[in-house]
């Protein structure tokens, strides 16, 4: 019985190998040595494959690998949109948050943008974003108006260029929005990666998945 697992090269592939190997996986091929996008690992029936970090729940989703790591804005947005619903393929399942890759999903405006104040006056609001799905629900739920403008990188540079009064993305440091001059203005979500499964192997395959997801649950318990 072979597994398929999803990761996406940088930081989630990074910070998910030190918890496989204390599940006892190692990954044998470097992702930035090789141009393969399908790594060994020390078990023969588990292999590991690299895809775009939005695409892991699509493949998860569709049976293209059994197990993916994604991080909470990914799988989030994913389940909103048009693609996420139960159409080919069951919903995705969530057992396990793997704590990596945190960070947060807010709310940012240039420095002279007074953002409580629009949102006091009723102003419609220009949004550029990747996440429009997560954004959609943000806004509604508070009642704001807004036009969401969809990009799909450097979404710093909206405010900048006159394209939005405001971006929704994520933060960990901060240093980013304030190498642009950018501030945060809201907090919208909490982020790590989550752990997930395909619902059709977590039943077909569940002797192999079980032993592994019982691993990563103490090896995350017992990483700082
Ligand atoms: P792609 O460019 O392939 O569309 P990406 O640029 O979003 O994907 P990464 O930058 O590797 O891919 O981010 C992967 C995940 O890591 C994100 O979905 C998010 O959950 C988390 N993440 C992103 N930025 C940060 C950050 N600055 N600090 C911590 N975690 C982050
Ligand atoms: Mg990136």
């Amino acid at each position: 019985m072979s597994l398929t697992l999803a990761l996406s090269k940088g930081r989630i592939f990074d910070d998910t190998l030190p918890l496989l190997k204390a599940a006892g996986i190692e990954v044998l091929d470097d992702p930035e040595k090789s141009r393969a996008l399908i790594l060994r690992t020390n078990l023969p029936d588990v292999r590991v494959v690299l895809v775009r970090a939005s695409d892991v729940p699509t493949y998860v989703q569709h049976g293209g690998a059994d197990v993916g790591v994604a991080g909470l804005d990914v799988l989030l947005e994913h389940e909103a949109g048009p693609y996420g619903g139960q159409i080919g393929g069951g919903a995705l399942l969530r057992p396990l948050d793997l704590r990596i890759a945190r960070c947060r999903l807010s709310v940012a405006t240039r420095t002279d943008f007074d953002y409580q104040a629009a949102v006091r006056q009723g102003a419609r609001i220009r949004v550029a974003t990747k996440y429009t799905q997560l954004a959609r629900q943000h806004f509604a739920d508070k009642g704001v108006h807004v036009d969401l403008i969809k990009l799909y990188g450097s979404m710093e540079l909206a405010p900048l260029t006159g394209l939005a009064d405001a971006i929704v993305d994520l933060v960990s440091s901060g240093a980013t929005l304030k190498a642009n001059d950018l501030v945060e203005v809201e907090h919208i979500l909490p982020i790590s990666s989550h752990l997930v499964l395909n619902p059709v192997a977590a039943k077909l395959k569940r002797e192999r998945i079980r032993p592994l997801l019982q691993a990563l649950q103490s090896a995350v318990s017992s990483s700082p």
